[in-house]
């Protein structure tokens, strides 16, 4: 959690802000009692996960709901295979406890540190072309909406709204618990190696269809791209001794990842030879694993990123532009361009919404300049219909997103009922679904 002293920060420190109370609940009716209270007192309220968001989604000057004590597992139903949980509980805890039950998650992103609401709430994936990012398993949802009341949502009773609350941005209430799917637990082999761009970009489709999960990063300026694809082995677990796994992630990841990230910042001229190093030098690494662990691994070095959701068969072309771009404008990039694949959903605000999406991610080593580029790559993103990530860099605005999503005014109306008063508004809120807005007037008169 970032929170010190009365500051809340994000995992970047891009993002940060002094609330004018910050509430650690660790119940439900201390969660009623701070909405209540802020109402009272006219104050808006905003939800805090684990701060790994790269925007302003959970920054608030009212007041700031702390839920990482909310953090039980409250049923696990192992021949449903249905678990409900509070809101607050890490993904890697959750992931334990599944574990202990022979239970996982079907699919994960990269790290594991978010809270399970914070991640929900933008749209948070990994990869995989058959699967749905981690909203796509949430079955129920429960949450304490802007009057204090507890509110459950399931697909019978109220299916709007739990399509509205799989991707939320925390506009909807603080959620409290969730019922998610899951899956037997399964061990998958990993495999990073590298291989010709030109060779990957051509078989993107094949690839994708071999693998559970297939993925790649494109550094710039490199004739070789990083593939990362994770499969399914019914083979015991085998982990990493203590020494591997410190020479692994410490040494190679972090410290290798440093130190060539530092010597593109102090001299960026060199990047496009430190890039063709990397995929030079990189050589292939096998590992299996419990499927979470495969999934995830620390992220020590500290950067800023933008992703976009783009309909499937836009994501090559798209990549080849950023990559032209890259060269032509001369930007210094020193971190690989991270390609990844998601299903479609239903989810109303969900990037991956009714088409089966490919992920664009960018990135830039913290201190460096990341406007220039992240903008061009938007541009780019727009003309094939990107979608951003809720949860990193973008430039968009409620006028601009509205016609990217068909249901943007279903959203808006869930959003009235369970928020007349938009207490649980933002700047972010306000800049990405417009102002919170009385039940009944239109989204489109909001985002003019
Ligand atoms: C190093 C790193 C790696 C990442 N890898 C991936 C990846 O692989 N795939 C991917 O898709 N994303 C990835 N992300 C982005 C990250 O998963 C999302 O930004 C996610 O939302 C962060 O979760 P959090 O718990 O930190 O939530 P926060 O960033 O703290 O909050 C996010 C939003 O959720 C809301 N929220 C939190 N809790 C609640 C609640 N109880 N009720 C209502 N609203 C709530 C907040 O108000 C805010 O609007 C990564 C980020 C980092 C920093």
């Amino acid at each position: 959690m970032a929170i010190s002293g009365t500051t809340f920060t994000n995992w970047a420190g891009t993002e940060r802000c002094t609330p004018a109370r910050i509430v650690r609940a660790r119940t439900i009716p201390e969660v009623q009692e701070a909405v209540r209270r802020a109402a009272a007192d006219g104050l808006p309220v905003k939800a805090a996960g684990s701060g790994h968001s790269f925007t302003a989604a959970a920054m608030t000057d009212g007041v700031l709901v702390d839920i990482s004590g909310l953090d039980r597992v409250l049923d696990i139903d192992r021949e449903r295979r249905l678990v409900r949980v509070e809101a607050g509980i890490a993904i890697h805890a959750l992931a334990d406890a599944l574990a202990s039950h022979g239970l996982a998650f079907e699919n994960l992103g990269d790290i594991d540190r978010q809270s399970i609401a914070g991640a929900i709430a933008t749209g948070t994936h990994g990869t995989g072309g058959t699967l749905g990012n981690i909203s796509s398993q949430v079955v129920g949802a429960e949450l304490v909406d802007g009057r204090g009341e507890l509110v459950a949502l399931d697909g019978v009773d109220d299916p709007d709204g739990l399509r509205a609350a799989r991707v939320s941005l925390g506009a909807l209430g603080i959620v409290v618990a969730v019922t998610l799917r899951c899956v037997p637990a399964y061990v998958l082999r990993g495999v990073d190696t590298t291989a010709p761009l030109e060779e990957v970009l051509e078989s993107v489709d094949q690839r994708v269809a071999d693998h559970r999960h297939f993925e790649l990063y494109a550094f710039p300026h490199a004739p070789r791209a990083l593939t990362r694809t994770n499969d399914v082995v019914d083979e015991p677990a085998a982990p990493p001794g203590r020494l591997e796994q410190w020479l692994r992630q410490g040494l190679l990841e972090t410290y290798t990842l440093k130190a060539f990230c530092g010597a593109g910042k102090r001299v960026p001229r060199a990047i496009p030879r430190l890039n063709r190093a990397v995929t030079r030098l990189a050589g292939t690494s096998v590992r299996t694993d419990r499927s979470d662990r495969i999934f995830s691994s620390p992220r020590d070095v500290r950067f800023v990123e933008m992703e976009y959701a783009l309909p499937r068969a836009a994501t090559v072309p798209a990549l080849r532009e950023i990559l032209a771009t890259i060269d032509r404008r001369g930007f210094a990039v020193n971190f690989p361009i991270e390609v990844r694949f998601v299903a479609g959903d239903d989810a109303l605000l969900s990037p991956a919404r009714g088409r089966e999406t490919g992920y664009l991610a960018v990135h830039m080593y913290r201190g460096m300049p990341w406007e220039p580029y992240f903008r061009a790559v938007e541009a780019i993103a727009n003309e094939h219909g990107g979608r951003p990530h809720w949860g990193k860099r973008h430039f968009q605005t409620a006028a601009t997103l509205a016609p990217r999503y068909p249901e943007f005014e279903r959203f808006a109306a869930v959003r009235a009922r369970l928020d007349p008063d938009g207490r649980f508004a933002n700047a972010y809120t306000d800049q990405v679904l417009g102002p919170a807005r009385p039940v009944g007037s239109t989204a489109a008169a909001v985002a003019r």
